[in-house]
């Protein structure tokens, strides 16, 4: 477990850089999370090293309450906090192919009481997906009731900073992709269902239900 605190550490993936080929490459998991998690995170502890008082706090903590931290740091310190918990999420919501991909349990009753059907989810999924203008992501996530929903993200920006709770998230930067699919999003998007971690979203949504 790595440090959830100043100064950061890169957080390994939870399977091997390869794992998730012929979906997502190597190589794109290797920029992915060597280059692009390590520099967000690097520059995270650039952003905080100056401000002992923010020191002792978690991520979630510095996303959740933008007004407290200084004025003169908040850019980057939000930028960096919001690369670092956007791509840890995403990766470990990730996984080896498995087929007939599909979400179970709570998680699948609750996508069913929202959507209908996981089929009917996906189509609906795929077409916020689509919709996320430039670089972001597409959340489903909790609300305090518990209820599911979709909430796109611009840049690193966080559901965790308006009060949402996140169960899952495709990273749709064209550096998610590109290497791969070149522009093509939609490919993308079609492909990444085959290594959607359920089980880690399952956990999520729970941990989401508790507060
Ligand atoms: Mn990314």
């Amino acid at each position: 477990m790595p440090r959830d605190r100043y100064p950061f550490e890169l957080a390994p993936l939870p399977y091997a850089e390869n794992a998730l080929a012929p979906y997502i490459s190597k190589i794109t998991m290797n920029i992915h999370h060597d280059r692009l998690l390590r520099n967000y995170t690097d520059n995270l502890n650039k952003a905080l090293a100056e401000y002992p008082r923010f020191q002792n706090s978690s991520l979630t903590e510095l996303l959740q309450s933008p007004a407290l931290l200084p004025k003169d740091a908040r850019v980057p310190i939000m930028r960096n906090a919001g690369g670092v918990y956007n791509h840890i999420f995403f990766f470990d919501h990730l996984r080896p192919p498995v087929k007939e991909n599909r979400p179970s349990g709570q998680l699948l009753e609750a996508i069913k009481a929202e959507s209908g059907s996981f089929e009917e989810f996906q189509k609906e999924f795929k077409e916020n997906a689509m919709k996320v203008f430039g670089s972001g992501y597409l959340w489903l996530v909790a609300d305090e009731a518990g209820r599911l929903m979709l909430y796109p993200t611009a840049n690193q920006n966080t559901p965790v900073t308006d009060g949402y709770c996140p169960v899952l998230a495709i990273d749709v930067w064209e550096h998610a992709y590109y290497l791969d699919y070149q522009n093509l999003r939609s490919e993308y998007i079609d492909a990444w269902w085959n290594i959607v971690n359920w089980d880690a979203a399952q956990k999520s949504y729970m941990a989401c239900k508790k507060f």
